[in-house]
């Protein structure tokens, strides 16, 4: 069998491991493999002009070199152009192959900064090259590429020059680009690899040369083209319809002690027309905290088992998990229904006893954490699957969940929202239902911006609303950098409290701690034996404790603005009064203070992501949770929102109209990677 050839000129496989590093596998990807800056060979400069600071090139030829030992071995040029101006130039590092090429009137081109040395102008470490004042100069500027250890600029850019030999095709269709107002690919391309030595280098360093535009623009389209071709595959999918009998769902309805929302109701009218489609649904249904997404989600599960089928309920941590089993299952079995609980920390007999019920089909309905699809389990006829807060799930557990079974309808909740250029760009691929007001009698969480000087006056708060029957949290600092310091601070922060706040009977719980007994703290909290908890941002996920009316946040500065909301979100879940403070460590820099601000200002995590949005720019929105999401190279989705949106547009017109021209572009900008995924 003949093996296909990644690329057209010969590459030795120690060549061919160190371009796979960087992702290049083929001709194509050596193409796309774009320079991160330019040198200007292109001119020489007399010595005697030479200012200290610039970058330049000389022509010149050595006088003198010699080695010093002191202060540390060093070789040392002297060396002099036609101009007659003389230059420094030193090696710390050195071979004795250059002791031999630098002999006295050898030619050489030296790169590099000008320094004010102690006896003149000098380099160090200059680049050079053999040279005398015939070699020609190079006539554009020399790309410089990003690359990998083992791997030196000058192989890296033949490579490349080898697979640009041959003509670059245009994928999209000339009468587009003119509309769109962008140059053709293959001048873009040339023009980034070798720009002319008058190119307009600074627009080119910006990236908002057209060239730079052409590309963001193809890998934006490339992005949507496939994002569109998986959401079209999914309609084409077949899966269980699972339409709406009323027959539990209006039962648990009627049980509620409140009124669906608007807001909820509509949205559940989506879902419910969803799961009677015959293709497989994938929802993100959005809502702020406390906007009551869980009922909204128990209905859907309701109507999967109406229909004969099973839902699983799957959330990120165990103490959410558990305590959507305790608040779901007793109304489910109510209705007749039997639950099954899969958790991590679960004992074996337990578990393969939950198991057995679901794959027995004997429990409808199944809660658990990621573990429910990192285990061989299976079940009987699984029609749903509910992700709550779906955005602390990594893509690699979503992937895993979508392989299991045959495609059953999901619907992912999440509290953070997703801007509307990630959305596009990251999440096309989904539908989206937004519940977008809370439930009525809310009293809005009171902020407050407090001093860490005044945390005396804070503890004495807290001591009091205790001692009148409320109950409070206190979160403790993050320490992104070390999970042992965490705990270490965790237990600092218990143990101090303990002492100062003698009175009150307080709990801890951390991420460090044994699922049971993160539990076992989590209930008694909730069954008020506990006044105060002390947590890590543990707790920052969907905790029910309507009877906590205060809220201390230590550090506040050091946290995201989406988690100080989904923090501040567990309290004001009663009809009481509550109160937020965030504790902060003078003095603030500008941006901790506007990010405070925010967070001060707002109660709607919808204005507060934008704003977050606008302060930190998207790349980190998604988080390093998202990394397995191919990131985009060249667009920039703030700057290049005009371009998503063409990109969008004509995804879907070429799709339709000229599917050749999609499949051609997206192999060229995709290809073997990974399709982008449909999740
Ligand atoms: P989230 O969207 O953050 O997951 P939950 O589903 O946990 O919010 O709901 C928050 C609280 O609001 C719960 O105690 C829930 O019982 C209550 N709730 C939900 N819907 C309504 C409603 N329509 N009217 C009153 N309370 C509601
Ligand atoms: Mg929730």
């Amino acid at each position: 069998m003949k093996t296909a050839r990644p690329f057209s000129f010969p590459v030795s496989p120690a060549l061919a491991a160190k371009l796979a590093r960087l992702g290049i596998v083929r001709d194509a990807d050596l193409v796309l493999h774009l320079p991160l800056r330019w040198e200007d060979e292109t001119r020489i400069a007399s010595i005697r002009d030479l200012l200290p600071g610039e970058t330049a090139q000389v022509q010149a030829t050595v006088r003198d070199a010699r080695i010093a030992y002191r202060p540390r071995r060093t070789l040392t040029l002297t060396v002099e152009d036609a101009s007659g101006g003389v230059l420094g130039i030193r090696f710390l590092n050195f071979y004795p192959s250059h002791v031999k090429l630098f002999q006295p009137g050898a030619s050489f081109r030296f790169i590099g900064e000008v320094r004010g040395g102690f006896l003149g102008l000098e380099m160090v470490h200059p680049r050079f090259s053999k040279a005398d004042d015939d070699t020609p100069l190079p006539s554009g500027l020399t790309p410089v590429y990003p690359t990998t250890a083992g791997l030196g600029q000058a192989t890296l850019r033949k490579a490349v020059e080898r697979a640009l030999a041959a003509p670059l095709a245009d994928t999209l269709p000339a009468d587009w680009l003119d509309a769109l107002d962008l140059p053709g690919f293959e001048t873009s391309i040339r023009l980034l690899h070798e720009p002319p030595r008058d190119a307009a280098l600074a627009e080119l360093e910006t990236r908002r040369h057209p060239a730079w535009r052409r590309l963001a623009f193809d890998e934006l389209l490339a992005q949507q083209l496939s994002l569109a071709a998986a959401r079209n595959a999914r309609r084409r999918q077949r899966t269980q319809p699972l339409p709406a009998r009323h027959t539990l769902t209006r039962t648990f309805l009627d049980g509620l002690p409140f009124a669906l929302t608007a807001a909820q109701q509509r949205t559940w009218s989506e879902i419910a027309a969803d799961l009677a489609a015959t293709h497989p649904m994938r929802r993100l249904l959005q809502g702020d905290v406390g906007s009551g997404k869980t009922v909204v989600a128990a209905l859907a599960c309701l109507q999967a088992v109406e229909n004969g089928f099973q839902a699983a309920f799957m959330a990120p941590t165990e103490i959410l998990a558990e305590q959507h089993a305790k608040k779901l299952a007793p109304s489910f079995e109510a209705l007749g229904l039997h639950c099954a609980w899969i958790s991590g920390s679960q004992r074996k007999s337990q578990r393969s006893a939950a198991w057995e019920a679901v794959a027995a089909g004997k429990a409808e309905v199944v809660f658990g954490t990621h573990a429910l699809f990192q285990e061989g389990g299976c079940f009987s006829r699984l029609g749903l699957v509910v992700v709550d807060e779906q955005h602390r799930f990594g893509v690699g557990q979503r992937l895993a969940l979508v392989q299991k079974g045959s495609e059953p309808h999901q619907l992912m909740m999440s509290a953070t929202p997703i801007p509307r250029t990630l959305a596009m760009s990251f999440f096309a691929d989904l539908d989206v239902s937004v519940i977008d007001a809370l439930p009525p009698g809310r009293t809005p969480v009171l902020t407050k911006l407090v001093s860490a000087s005044r945390r005396d006056d804070v503890l004495a708060r807290v001591r009091e609303a205790c001692l009148s029957g409320g109950q409070a949290y206190w979160v403790c600092p993050l320490i992104e950098e070390s999970e042992k310091l965490q705990l270490q601070t965790a237990e600092d922060t218990f143990a101090t409290l303990t002492t100062q706040l003698p009175e009150l009977r307080i709990g801890l719980v951390h991420g460090r701690l044994k699922p049971a007994d993160k539990q076992a703290v989590m209930a008694a909290f909730k069954a008020g034996s506990l006044d105060l908890l002390v947590a890590t941002t543990v707790i920052e996920v969907g905790v029910d404790v309507p009877n906590a009316t205060l809220m201390v946040i230590e550090h506040a500065e050091r946290m995201g603005l989406a988690q100080l909301h989904q923090l501040r979100g567990r309290v004001g879940r009663g009809s009481r009064e509550s109160i937020c403070v965030l504790l902060y460590e003078a003095p603030l820099s500008e941006l901790a203070r506007a990010r405070l601000k925010i967070i001060f200002e707002s109660t709607d995590g919808f204005e507060i992501a934008r704003q977050d949005l606008q302060l930190r720019g998207p790349g980190e929105l998604l988080g390093h949770r998202q990394s397995g999401l191919p990131m985009l190279r060249f667009a920039d989705l703030e700057r290049d929102v005009d371009l998503l949106e063409a990109a969008r547009d004509l995804a879907r017109r070429c799709l339709a109209e000229r599917p050749a021209v999609a499949a051609a572009h997206v192999d060229r900008w995709i290809g073997h990677k990974q399709a982008l995924s449909s999740i």
